[in-house]
């Protein structure tokens, strides 16, 4: 399990803007990194009272419910603003993409560092930051569902997403917004006979009822549970192909199909 803090803004309806803390002692603890501010008022008026110290704005794609905040938080704040290298934002100042060295990002009063991951599909520059066990994935990966595919093609997306298969089960995936139920409707049509997803489902009823955020989820949750990450397995190609109504060949078509199916019912 990370050591880091991570506290949360809810937004707009559903979105959740992240504040990644500093390292160890008190001061570090109150410097923090803002991720995808969509909305400047509620980010200034925690940083107000919780007397925090914002060092940098990550940006994880140029939407606007992830970005409409970040002039505002520059000016306020003077903060350098990281993201995609491939999207056109004008505020950012630290342009990244998967291709630089590692660690690609260094905070070294904060004692952080982050990679970075290209994942497009949902947008075509959409990029992660990738440190600590903690992944920030923006509107690439939900718990338990994947985002709409905007810009990029489902074969991108397919690719982003195998590359989450390739990193460890403990890391923490961070996404953007609580979609969490409606995705494990649509999981559970795919692989009525999980178990783990039976288990996830109820787990989810019982944080909602509290108002409790599902968000962030283990990457290991994910891998069991969520059908656009689980592309390879029989019960869910099985029921890709159902839906399509013919043998589907590659992993690839598997995603693209049960991607497919959820837009016809969202
Ligand atoms: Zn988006």
């Amino acid at each position: 399990m990370s050591k880091v803090k991570v506290t949360y803004i809810p937004a707009f309806d559903d979105n959740y803007i992240w504040f990644i803390h500093g390292l160890s002692e008190k001061h570090a603890q109150n410097q923090i990194i803002i991720v995808d501010p969509g909305d400047e008022i509620p980010v200034i008026e925690t940083i107000e009272a919780l007397n925090y110290t914002p060092q940098a704005i990550f940006i994880t794609h140029h939407h606007g419910d992830h970005t409409a905040g970040v002039s505002a938080l520059v000016k306020k704040y003077q903060l350098p603003v990281y993201g995609p290298a491939n999207e056109n934002i004008p505020q950012i100042s630290n342009k990244l993409s998967q291709q630089q060295e590692t660690p690609a990002i260094y905070f070294p009063l904060m004692g952080l560092t982050f990679n970075i991951l290209d994942v497009p599909g949902h947008t075509k520059g959409h990029i992660a930051y990738f440190g600590h066990q903690l992944l920030f994935i923006g509107d690439t990966l939900f718990a338990g569902g994947c985002g709409r595919i905007f810009e990029g093609t489902a074969e991108q997306m397919h690719h982003s997403l195998s590359k989450l298969l390739q990193m460890d089960d403990s890391t923490l995936v961070y996404c953007a917004h609580e979609y969490t139920r409606d995705n494990l409707n649509f999981a559970q049509r795919v692989e009525p006979e999980n178990l783990y997803l039976k288990q996830r489902i109820e787990d989810t009823q019982i944080l909602r009822q509290n108002n409790q955020p599902t968000v962030p989820s283990s990457l290991q949750l994910e891998k069991q549970t969520n059908p656009f990450l689980r592309f390879e397995m029989d019960s869910v190609k099985l029921a890709a192909e159902a839906f399509a109504g013919h043998p589907l060949n590659t992993p690839a078509e598997v995603f693209k199909t049960i991607r497919y199916w959820k837009d016809t019912l969202d």
